[in-house]
């Protein structure tokens, strides 16, 4: 038996709690590696999924796989290893296709991540359609990716920026934005799950709203797809975008899902091989779509290992995971709410396993240090949400974003090294 063997075998066993229960993120987090990995001497207790989640074995061996046995150009060969890579390459868009339950696998097109996959929108879709005084509707709580883009575009085309503001709570006012929809609004581009406070979006209603004022509707679901089902066709929307690294599986791959009839219409983006029918010196002819939007060779491994990450995450089950994080964000709200002088930035009735929060006195990048130190890996700042902490009045929080092998262990130690930072800060003289 090797030391990850019995490691395992030790986690699977104190994963039964004391009133017989499992604590499932036990069991799922020996499917990865880095976890078995003491860091600065301890077990890791890894809390920064909303930026990056680890990734389990069956997407580093797809990956390492791929280029020991499979590694061809794609959509260009004649021989039997290119044609072999672009069935991967197009399993892998069927994949992300039943993932997110579009129609039809060419409305997925592959990119670099969820800020790629906007940025896309914005460049095609937008530049083609918004004129000066339409109006772009965001949110207060909207990611950089999900904000930038459009302000680039609004200063191109002369479209204007508006913003639905949020209550204390981090959730959205409603009547606020049914309020700003209007005949001038082109487009809603809305985080489908807030990274900074958790909030899940009332999604659905937006959509709805949206398309009876004659607007599109874009969803960014980089943190929602691990976490939660997620059905393009049930939400109605237009765009949703999202990330393979937030969901286990490789960086540098994400994928736009776009209504096929929208994405037929739209300009091509990036110029190149791939996305050509025909090509003179005079004028060229382009691909149907997805191709026309996948200019030059694309990040075929990373559509492998997305591929393998979507498999892992639907043999666990998306509503049983999303069933352990709310257990485990239960725990973990109930914890922190009993810690003096710590305050949770994000208290929506709809939320995601994320738990912000700041802590009179102490700075959150001190406090990230200090927990770092204990082995507890947090992330300390703005989240690239910088609209959001002016929202707040703060710099920053500390943000803890749980993934699916996080344990109620991992919440002890969070509240655990919170007091004992606390504890520094007042003198250590307790
Ligand atoms: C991480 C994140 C993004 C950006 O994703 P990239 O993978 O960096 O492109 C956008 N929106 C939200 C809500 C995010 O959490």
């Amino acid at each position: 038996m090797n030391a990850n063997t019995q490691r395992s075998e030790n986690l699977a066993a104190a994963s039964v709690l004391s009133d017989g229960t499992s604590d499932q993120g036990l069991q799922w987090a020996a499917d990865f590696p880095i976890l078995q990995r003491p860091i600065r001497k301890r077990r890791l207790v890894y809390l920064d999924n909303g930026a990056t989640t680890q990734k389990p074995r069956s997407v580093i061996d797809a990956e390492s796989r791929y280029y020991l046995e499979d590694n061809a150009n794609i959509h260009r060969g004649v021989h039997w290893l290119s044609q072999h890579a672009t069935d991967l390459y197009e399993a892998g868009r069927e994949r992300v296709r039943a993932l997110l339950n579009a129609a039809r696998s060419d409305e997925i097109i592959f990119t670099r991540g969820t800020t790629e996959a906007i940025n896309l929108v914005a460049q095609t879709w937008g530049q083609a359609n918004l004129k000066a005084g339409d109006e772009i509707l965001l949110t207060a709580l909207e990611h950089h990716s999900n904000i930038v883009p459009w302000q680039m575009l609004a200063a191109r085309t002369g479209a204007v920026i508006k913003v639905v503001p949020i209550s204390d709570s981090g959730e959205l006012d409603m009547d606020a934005f049914h309020g700003l929809l209007g005949a001038r609004t082109r487009l809603v581009a809305a985080a489908h799950v807030s990274n900074a406070l958790g909030t899940v979006n009332p999604v659905a209603e937006i959509v709805r709203a949206a398309h009876a004022a004659g607007a599109l509707v874009l969803l960014d679901g980089a943190q929602a797809v691990a976490h939660q089902a997620v059905d393009v066709q049930a939400l109605g929307c237009d765009f949703y975008a999202f990330s393979g690294h937030k969901l286990y599986g490789p960086t540098g791959i994400g994928a736009l899902y776009g209504r096929h009839e929208l994405l037929q219409a739209m300009p091509p983006w990036q110029g190149g091989g791939d996305m050509i029918r025909t090509v003179s010196f005079e004028a060229s002819t382009y691909a149907d779509v997805p191709q026309r939007f996948e200019a030059g060779t694309p990040n075929i491994a990373g559509v492998v290992g997305l591929d393998a990450a979507i498999a892992y995450v639907q043999q666990l089950g998306l509503d049983a995971i999303e069933a352990h994080e709310q257990e485990l964000l239960a725990y973990g709200t109930q914890a922190l709410s009993g810690i003096e002088g710590l305050r949770l930035i994000g208290t929506a009735r709809h939320k995601a396993a994320i738990l912000s929060f700041v802590i009179d006195g102490i700075h959150p990048h001190d406090l990230g240090t200090i927990l770092d130190m204990e082995g507890v890996a947090i992330r300390a700042g703005h989240h690239c949400a910088m609209p959001l902490m002016t929202r707040y009045g703060i710099p920053g929080t500390a943000r803890a974003s749980l993934g699916l092998y996080n344990c109620l262990a991992d919440i002890d130690a969070l509240a655990a090294a919170v007091r004992k930072a606390i504890d520094l800060f007042n003198g250590g003289s307790k």
